[in-house]
């Protein structure tokens, strides 16, 4: 045998399929696992003696929006990926939520040519394919516009989509109805990919949201992905256990149906899109409304109660926002009591003035969490992206999502065995999208591999520092490079691949 890069010995191997850990040997040559198992007496250019630490495969982040910053070439600092690296993760899924670029080889080239630090996949957002034909207006399609937006919809699967992502909260797609989703997801069926949703409502209508996202699996005939699954306001907790048995009911029928959530009791999403009701913003048109006397009653009435089904402004932390970094960090509470108005004038004087204003919520139960995490069909997700360290105030999970899954809820609650969150962040995430080589550890897969510490994993990031990375992760590979080193991210290095579905 021809010598080996490298040769990790000693290591505690968790394969990605929920499997038990066994002591071990893994040898990487190129990009790929070389052999796995007994130590064969091969030799290596370098040795890691990982006694004591755990040899997983890289993370699968299948929840993320690093897209729209991927695009800009300039971005050098977030294309290196740190935040995600640092936490294990060497595979991303970009385009969540309804939003991507709709050209996809040329998003996917301009990717390539200014690398990457992590792989990198895309869906295709529905909520962009509908406003490029149809406006952010709350019309039906016509079968002129059905045809258009199922032209772009199969040619970005063909140029490499790993399948559709609805936003069904958010302006445009909230104006599909069921039949417009199931009938562009008979694309998907054709081509192939998942329907990935950022369901209608994750609050009083979350069990209806999740009903129609299986029922537009079922009809169309594709793999649902049921994305960052919650119960977001203090009325709705504890249905979670409805929500996972009705997946579950699902998935007796053979339908594949699964989803993804983030450890954190916060969510983040625009100040708009929480607060203020879609039929105000319709056509971006919130401010004219507004002058309306009549309308503008109506519309102060129901950010009015959004603010009190979370429990006031308290509750609503205020994050970047480039024009408006006096705000930053700072509760609506708080903001209300500087400007010496009330919380209801201070969002709307807000989104006004900002309308990309985004907040984190502190809106959910750890009981909830734990019941949805402890779902065999629940995988991890950031919901978080690329990110340049220490710019703006952003969520915490987007530098410790995976990490505080294996802090909080296995090492300290046991909610989950290692292996078992092991596979919800590998191999169940991989498949499911239909990645190839990767997501477990096997020869001849991709080397995309992480050495931990399970006793030393933490997330460190916290809503109030939330630029830390994570410790207890010693070494990140990616297809076979050594990109994180004794803890520390190598500079410069952009070893993440371009991945088409299929491919
Ligand atoms: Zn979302």
């Amino acid at each position: 045998m021809s010598k080996l890069d490298y040769l990790i010995k000693n290591a505690q191997i968790v394969d990605g399929t929920g499997g038990p850990a066994r002591c071990g040997y893994l040898g990487i040559k190129g990009e790929r696992i070389e052999c796995i198992g007994e130590d064969n007496g091969a030799t290596a250019e370098k040795v890691i003696d990982a006694t004591g630490s755990f040899l997983t495969p890289g993370f699968v982040d299948i929840h993320d929006h690093s897209d729209g910053v991927l695009e800009q070439v300039e971005y050098w600092d977030a294309r290196q990926a740190g935040n995600l690296l640092r936490q294990g993760v060497t595979t991303v899924l970009g385009g969540n939520c309804g939003s991507s670029p709709l050209l996809i080889e040329e998003h996917l080239g301009k990717v390539a040519a200014g690398g990457v630090g992590v792989n990198y996949g895309v869906l295709v957002g529905h909520g962009s394919i509908r406003e490029e034909y149809m406006e952010k207006r709350d019309v039906r399609p016509t079968l002129e516009d059905m045809k258009e937006m199922s032209n772009a919809l199969r040619r970005a699967l063909e140029e490499g989509a790993f399948g559709l992502s609805s936003g069904l909260a958010y302006l445009p797609g909230c104006f599909a109805d069921t039949e417009e989703l199931v009938a562009l997801s008979r694309v998907l069926a054709e081509k192939g990919g998942i329907y990935a949703s950022h369901i209608r409502n994750e609050d009083e209508g979350v069990i209806e949201a999740v009903a129609e996202a299986i029922d537009i699996g079922r009809q169309a005939g594709v793999p649902v992905q049921i994305s960052h699954l919650k119960c977001s306001q203090p009325s709705i907790w504890g249905k979670s256990t409805k929500l996972l048995e009705m997946i579950e009911r699902a998935r007796g029928e053979g339908l594949d149906v699964s989803c993804d959530q983030y450890p954190y009791l916060a969510s983040y999403t625009g100040l708009a899109d929480k607060l203020v009701p879609i039929w105000a913003r319709e056509g971006d048109e919130l401010v004219g409304r507004l002058r309306d006397g009549g309308l503008a009653g109506t519309i102060k009435e129901a950010v009015k109660k959004a603010l009190l089904d979370l429990g006031g402004g308290k509750n609503v932390l205020l994050t970047s926002c480039p024009q408006a970094e006096e705000y930053e960090g700072k509760r609506i509470s708080e903001v209300a009591r500087e400007l010496k108005i009330d919380e209801v004038a201070t969002v709307l004087r807000l989104v006004k003035l900002y309308p990309d204003i985004s907040a984190i919520y502190f809106c959910m139960s750890e009981d909830d969490v734990q019941e949805i995490m402890r779902h065999p069909a629940t995988f991890i997700g950031t919901d978080g992206g690329v990110k340049v360290w220490g710019r703006g105030v952003v969520h915490p999970r987007n530098y410790g999502t995976f990490p505080r899954v294996l802090a909080r809820y296995v090492r300290q609650k046991r909610i989950l065995g290692f292996s078992e969150a092991i596979a919800k962040m590998t191999s169940r995430p991989a498949k499911k999208i239909g990645l190839k080589e990767r997501g477990e550890l096997r020869r001849g897969y991709f080397a995309d591999l992480v050495l931990l510490d399970p006793e030393g994993v933490n997330d460190c990031a916290t809503y109030e520092q939330n630029h830390n990375y994570a410790e207890g992760i010693s070494h990140v590979f990616v297809n076979g490079k050594l990109v994180v080193n004794e803890g520390e991210k190598l500079p410069d290095i952009l070893p993440g691949k371009v991945l088409r579905r299929g491919e």
